[in-house]
Formats: structure tokens, sequence, C-alpha cells
């Protein structure tokens, strides 16, 4: 009996899970955690060592023993009646030398629990599944439907891995008691003794004659069951939100199954950046924008809607310039009518340049004519550069369905990702820039 179960969890296994077991359940999990697999989660490199690490103490019957009988501490040497090779150099290849916060301490268990009350399962594994979802998903909500495999008890043997009324022998090898000890050299002078699960009845001191095995799961007492999950993903949940699907998971038999559990990771979008409940875009406007405004659709939005904006009249647009859209962020998780902001990052383009080449010296002639007959001095600098420099940019092909006016208001970035904290506090600040908003010739 395990007196700490800290790396049998980090492995996912009950404490007392065969040697296969415990390769198993590590393919699977490296699989699953390797950091070229997570580059998104800062502490995947972490998670992969420490699976690394107690599979290394695991899968080893020697270390195993010494982790069963004496926990961490009698793998880390200071201790324990019987603590048998020294195990100062298996640690330090694990640990990067020393327990419990050496500076080349990579990871730490907590493993304060030495003294604690024993932990045993009380229901099957959980699966936890990392599951990929699209902005667009986090902002509008979707149910998906996944299709997943589980192990459910055996209907035919009831669980127990036996054919008919077969019972289960003592197992010859181990004479019943599930383990056997064992003998390694640890140096030229010190052999160690330890106990190891016994390989033949996989540590449980029963065997069951081949014979005597259920057909159907042969002997393993589960099978495998094909299952459909939904999964709903509401709007504005977080990334990293876990939907757990209660008893959706693994059972084990006498046990209740345990949970199947999404973990969200948003992919990238090409557009839109997330933090919090704001989003952050970058819009990229013409020169001819910049000095003589505009008033388009400015960006498709991520329930399809076109976004429009007129820039306010004799506004000079520098390139960096950040606008907020209020209420135009994403749906806030659980209360999805409250929404957080769009801020958006002007860019001017320069013209490129063969610009002055494909300047129409007609229409330039005729504007000038008409403006010195016609119009005052600034009207005729205005038409002259709209003729001069590179045309406004057409709305957004094709046209979306619904499109929406939104208020052209400045902001800074500041500001972004700070709308869940102070909510509508921002109110006040803008009273600041109300009214005219400075103009910077340039
Ligand atoms: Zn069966
Ligand atoms: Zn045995």
């Amino acid at each position: 009996m395990a007196i700490e179960t800290e790396l049998y969890d980090v492995l996912g296994v009950p404490s007392n899970a065969t040697g296969d077991d415990i390769k198993k359940a590590y393919r699977k999990k490296a699989r699953n955690l390797h950091p070229d697999k997570n580059p998104n989660d800062p502490d995947a490199i972490q998670n992969f060592q420490e699976l690394g690490a107690a599979y290394e103490i695991l899968n080893d019957p020697n270390t195993r023993e010494i982790y069963d009988s004496h926990g961490m501490q009698g793998l880390a040497g200071s201790g324990g009646p019987q603590s048998g090779p020294d195990m100062g150099d298996i640690f330090s290849q694990f640990f990067g030398g020393g327990l419990g916060g050496g500076p080349g301490t990579s990871f730490t268990f907590d493993f304060n629990g030495s003294g604690g009350p024993f932990r045993k399962r009380n229901k099957g594994e959980d699966t936890v599944v990392p599951y990929e979802v699209k902005l667009e998903d986090l902002y509008n909500g979707k149910t998906v439907r996944v299709n997943m495999e589980k192990e459910v008890e055996c209907g035919v043997c009831k669980g127990s891995g036996a054919k008919g009324n077969a019972k289960s022998k003592k197992c010859v090898t181990c004479e019943g008691k599930g383990w056997k000890h064992v003998y390694s050299q640890v140096s030229t002078v010190r052999i160690a003794t330890s106990r190891a699960p016994c390989t033949d009845c996989h540590g449980t001191g029963e065997i069951l004659r081949e014979k005597d095995r259920c057909k159907k799961c042969k002997g393993e007492k589960v099978v495998k069951e094909k299952t459909r999950q939904e999964v709903h993903v509401e709007r504005g949940m977080p990334d990293g939100q876990r939907i757990v699907l209660a008893g959706a998971g693994d059972q084990e038999p006498g046990l209740p199954p345990g949970d199947v559990i999404f973990v969200l990771k948003t992919q990238r979008h090409k557009s839109f950046e997330r933090s919090g409940s704001d989003l952050l875009a970058t819009v990229s406007i013409t020169l001819s924008e910049a000095l003589l405004g505009f008033d388009r659709i400015v960006i498709n939005h991520l329930d399809g809607r076109g976004v429009r904006v007129a820039s306010p009249p004799s506004k000079v647009i520098n390139s960096g310039t950040t606008i907020i859209l209020r209420n135009e962020g994403m749906p806030t998780y659980k209360n999805p009518d409250m929404r957080g902001n769009l801020y958006i990052v002007l860019e001017v383009e320069m013209p490129g340049e063969d610009w002055m080449s494909t300047i129409d010296q007609e229409v330039l002639c005729h504007v000038f004519r008409a403006c010195f007959v016609f119009l005052p001095m600034s009207n005729l600098l205005f038409q002259a550069l709209g003729a001069l420099l590179p045309p406004k940019k057409a709305d957004i092909e094709p046209l979306p369905e619904i499109v929406d006016e939104v208020a052209f208001e400045e902001g800074t970035l500041a500001e972004f990702g700070e709308g869940d904290e102070n909510d509508w506090q921002d109110e006040e600040e803008d009273d600041d820039e109300g009214g005219a908003p400075e103009c910077q010739p340039q």
C-alpha cells in the first residue's frame, strides 16, 4: 500500500497499477502533454517533465517500492529504515539536484502528505481532452459532437473478468501476496533488496487461468465502448475553460465512471486578438483616408456583421491611432449580453512608389479650374488632394447582410483588456476627450 499517491496521480493511475498500466498511461499522457502539442501553455514543459520523472520512478520496481513504502522522503534518501539503494544520484537526475527547491530544482511535488490520510480512488479515471476552438465559436457559442471511446464494465462477466462461475486462483509465483522480493546490485559492495509487484498476477495476488477468462473482455474486466459526447461551448468562455462531462469517462469495475474533461484552447485568429472580454484588431487606411477622413465598413466581426465607422470631419489620423468601439468586444461568460470593447489600431498605408505616375492629369486640371472659380481655398486643397492621392477604400466585398453604424471614438491601448475589472467606470475618462478632437496637421 502506498503512503503517498502524488506520482500515481501525475500518471493518472491507481497506486496498485501494474507495470503495464503505468507504461500505457505514460505513453498516452506523454502524447497529450508534449510541449510541441501545447505551444501556448506556459506550464507545458514543467507538466511534461513531471510526467517523465513520475514515470521514471514508478517504472523501476526498486524506486517504486521505496516510494510506496517511504514516499518522496524515502527517495530523497533522508530516512526510512530500509532506504536501500542510495537514491541521491537517481534523484538528482530527476530533480536537477536536491529536493525541495534547490536552485537547480526544475519542479517540486507537493509531498506533504507523508503523515496524511491514505488517498484511495473512489471513481474511474478522468479523461482530459484538449479541445481547440475558433474565436468565432467562443463569440457566438457552439455545440459540438465528439466521438470518443471509453472503458465500461464488461457486461458478460459483470466486471469479474471470469468465464461463468470460474474463480481466480491464488498466484503461485507470489503466493498471493502480489509482490516479490527483488535483489539489485547498487554498487560493487551493496546489494539492495526491495519489493516489486508480481508480474504474473500484476500485483493482485490472484490469477485467472487462460481458459477461465471471460471471452468478451479476455479477463480485462472492462471493454471499450464508442460514445458520442456533446460539448457546449458557451459564449464568452475563456481560453483554458474546463468543460466537465460528469460520468462520461472510463469505468473500473466496482467504481462509478470517471469524468471527461474538455479543456478549451483558442486557435489564433487572423484578425482579432483577445484579452479577457476585449478584442484588438488592426485596420489599414489609405493616406487619402488619413488626411481626408473615411466612412466605411472597417471590419467584419466574428458573427459576420460588418462594422461601419465614420471618422470625424477634418480629423487627420496618424498611423497607430487607436479607436475604441464600445460593447463590440467579447461577450462575458455567463452574462453574454454584457460585452467588452473592440480596440482598433489604424495603420496608415503610404502610397506606393508609382502613385505620381498614376495621377489623371485631366481630372486634376478639371478640379483646379473648377476650384479657382467657385470654391474657397480649403475646399480646393481637399479636392486637389483627393484627386492626387491614391483613392479611398471601397466597402468590404461581399457586403455583409447586416451592417452596424458605430461611433468613431479615440482610445488608448492602456485600457485594452481592463474592461473586466473596471466594467463601466471607463466612461468617466471619456469626458477628457469630449468635444473637439485634436488635429495634428502633418
Ligand atoms: Zn468480461
Ligand atoms: Zn503473483
